[in-house]
């Protein structure tokens, strides 16, 4: 029983745990901790590369974010991105590409409104008018009317391989510490309270923890209502599709102006980087009645995680009575469907590169992960940041829609504090703070058009 017992105990191998498990065994002296993973490989599911938009969230080019979102998605990125380049991992995991966020028409004055604020936060960002766009990003400009601006940078570090990273995080922390352990092909069915402890079911038998973090994805709040808590929230998963084009068609990561009415992140077009030769449109944004995106079974675990009342449907009215989201749902139903999404889809695309045909485009099949979007119905609201619970100590459930992958370590960085403080660990601030915090933006972007 002996080999059962570990101080922390992290379920679910995505970019979360991995995150959390390096942590704790690069900055803390915690000497025992498992992380555990249903399937036989890490990073399968929301954090592998073709099922998430590969970007790193620093907050300059998203206009969903406020300023102050943006500065806090800033730092946390940071600490992924120095890991990334102490580890010698540019141009393998994490990669330069030109950037930019473009307003079409009446959205010409919101970028240069927002540029002017932004770039306090963000030196290097630039304004690139209609005659620079030709030679960064001719398609961009070509058949196009209206007039286009874009704000963005030529030489930052925006694309991620969050699977791989999470592989070489779980990878290390295994490299550092004889005590941690990986558990593949290792469900964990239920966690129990017992005395001062937590007991873990798995298909491996009894494990048991001082400490239990839940990085599962969609499934960490249905453990949570499992174990009684949070009932007063709901999970409504939200699948992202793509289309595919020619690579030929950009070479920077394009995002377009945020509808403020609307819920989830307006489209935007990138070279994929895990499929060379391809640029990526999307995603779409599709409620679904499951907690996986492609396994069927998990119908049944939706219905007890999305946990359905009248305040649930309380606040799918608010969000249906408002004529853009009604059209919105509507329209990324119709994205999915064989025979006419090509067409309809093509019209989004155009925003962006308005001279793309439709035999450019291809839906890309079995690409895109689920977004685990949580209702409050205390307050009858659709969150649409992350969210944490921390029922009784010793305890904590994560749900990390987007950004979730870019801020993971930040995300790791405060539940490696809780743990610390609650097993009187110490944590070597001094080699984080040298290591994740030191600032690798400091260089301009001096590349000139
Ligand atoms: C379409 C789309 C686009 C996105 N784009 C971006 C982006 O560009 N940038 C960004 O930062 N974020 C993005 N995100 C969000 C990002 O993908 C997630 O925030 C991130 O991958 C979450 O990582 P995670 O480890 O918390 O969850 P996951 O990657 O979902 O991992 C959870 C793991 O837990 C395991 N698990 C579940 N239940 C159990 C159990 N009972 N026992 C053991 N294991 C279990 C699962 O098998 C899984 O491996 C996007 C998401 C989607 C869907």
């Amino acid at each position: 029983m002996k080999n059962h017992y570990y101080n922390v105990a992290i379920i679910g191998g995505g970019i979360s745990g991995a995150a959390l498990f390096y942590e704790l065994a690069r900055y803390t002296d915690i000497d025992r901790v498992a992380i555990f993973e249903k399937y036989s490989k890490i990073a399968p599911l929301n954090s592998n590369a073709r099922h998430n938009s590969q970007t790193l969230h620093m907050g300059d080019i998203e206009t969903n974010y406020t300023f102050e979102k943006a500065k806090k998605v800033k730092e946390t990125a940071k600490m992924l991105l120095n890991y990334a380049l102490n580890s010698g991992f540019e141009d393998r995991y994490i990669f330069k590409y030109p950037k930019m966020v473009i307003g079409v028409a009446n959205e010409v004055e919101l970028i240069e409104k927002r540029y002017e604020k932004f770039r306090e936060l963000y030196p290097y960002l630039k304004l690139f008018k209609r005659e620079e766009l030709k030679k960064i990003e001719p398609s961009l400009v070509e058949g196009r009317k209206e007039n286009i601006v874009a704000m963005g940078a030529l030489d930052q570090y925006c694309a991620v391989n969050f699977g791989e990273i999470a592989k070489s995080m779980i990878d290390k922390a295994l490299t550092l510490k004889k005590g941690f352990s990986l558990y593949l092909n290792s469900e964990v069915y239920s966690i129990e309270q017992k005395g001062n402890k937590y007991m873990l079911n798995t298909p491996g038998g009894y494990f048991f923890a001082d400490f239990v973090v839940v990085n599962a994805g969609a499934y960490s709040l249905l453990l949570a209502h499992e174990m009684g808590f949070a009932k007063e929230l709901s999970c409504l998963p939200i699948g992202g599709s793509y289309y595919y084009a020619p690579s030929s068609l950009l070479n920077s990561k394009v995002y377009t102006v945020q509808n403020e009415k609307l819920p989830f992140a307006a489209i935007h077009g990138d070279p994929d980087i895990s499929e060379r030769g391809k640029t990526r449109f999307g995603p779409t944004a599709l409620a679904l009645p499951k907690l996986e995106r492609y396994k069927e079974s998990t119908y049944i675990d939706f219905l007890h995680s999305f946990n359905p009342d009248s305040k649930v449907i309380g606040v799918f009215y608010d969000l249906l009575k408002d004529h853009d989201i009604r059209e919105y749902i509507f329209k990324n139903m119709m994205y999915e469907v064989p025979g006419i999404r090509k067409s309809l889809f093509l019209k989004e695309v155009r925003k962006i590169v308005p001279k793309i045909t439709e035999e450019d485009l291809e839906f890309a099949k079995n690409v895109g992960g689920l977004r685990p979007q949580i209702i409050d119905k205390a307050k009858k609201k659709l969150l649409l940041g992350e969210a944490k619970i921390e029922p009784m100590k010793g305890l904590i459930f994560n749900m990390t829609p987007s950004p979730g992958a870019t801020s993971c370590m930040g995300n790791a960085f405060k539940d490696m504090v809780s743990i610390a403080d609650y097993l009187s660990s110490r944590i070597d601030m001094g080699l984080l703070e040298e290591e994740l915090l030191k600032d690798p933006l400091h260089t301009l972007d001096l590349k000139t058009v």
